[in-house]
Formats: C-alpha cells, structure tokens, sequence
C-alpha cells in the first residue's frame, strides 16, 4: 500500500533495524520499546488490523506467530516468558494500519493488561 510506514519499511525505503525476513513476514525492532525485547512481526501483505482478516490469511496470521516463536528463542526469552500482541483499533491504542504482531520480553507484564 502506497502510503503505509510499514510497507514502506519492508520495501526498504525506510531505514528500520530488521530482525528476520522470509517471503512472507518481515520483522524489525520498534522505534519505541516498552520492554527490553520489543519487536514488531508483520506480514509482507498489506491488511489494516485483524478486522480485515480473511480465511485466506490463516496462512500468514501462522507464520507471524510461528517467526515470533523462533525470534523469542533466538533473543532466549523463550523460557522467561513473552508477551505478544495485536492491537485492533481505537480502543486497543492502534496507531499503524498495517496489522503487526508485538513481541515484548525481558521484563515482566502485568496481567490485566492496562
Ligand atoms: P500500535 O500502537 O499497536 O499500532 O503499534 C505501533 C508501533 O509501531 C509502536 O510501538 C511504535 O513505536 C512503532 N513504530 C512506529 N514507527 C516505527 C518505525 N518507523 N520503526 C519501528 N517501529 C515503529
Ligand atoms: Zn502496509
């Protein structure tokens, strides 16, 4: 999507600190950590937030998660424990369209979430 930060950034026209890539998701760390490990998961594909999920991104929504699992036991998380999250619109504080998976580790998370 021509205007979309994040598309941007898996294009490479804007700079960002990538931790992994494959021909389907692409993962950097975020401008902004709230956690030691902060690192945000997106799909190569364009689509705003889990509201505009379609049966034929299961596939995607998989390999998010399954590259976000891998990222946390390169960065040894894996067994401290992790945090990850889809913000979905106004009340959840989504501030980028391009829907992407949180991964937070390295400290701990209150539960509720606030
Ligand atoms: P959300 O509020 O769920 O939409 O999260 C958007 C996230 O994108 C925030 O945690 C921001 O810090 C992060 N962010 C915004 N711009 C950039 C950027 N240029 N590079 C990396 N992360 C970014
Ligand atoms: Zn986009």
């Amino acid at each position: 999507m021509q205007d979309c930060l994040f598309c941007k950034i898996i294009k490479g026209e804007i700079k960002s600190k990538k931790v992994f890539e494959n021909e389907s998701v692409f993962a950097f760390e975020d401008i902004n950590p709230t956690a030691p490990i902060h690192i945000l998961v997106v799909p190569k594909k364009h689509f705003a937030s889990l509201n505009e999920m379609t049966p034929e991104d299961k596939d995607i929504v998989g390999e998010i998660f399954l590259a976000a699992k891998n990222i946390a036991k390169e960065k040894n998380i894996d067994k401290s424990g992790y945090r990850t999250v889809f913000n979905t619109g106004p009340d959840a504080g989504q501030a980028i369209y391009h829907i992407h998976l949180h991964l937070l580790g390295g400290r701990k998370f209150s539960w509720p979430a606030g």
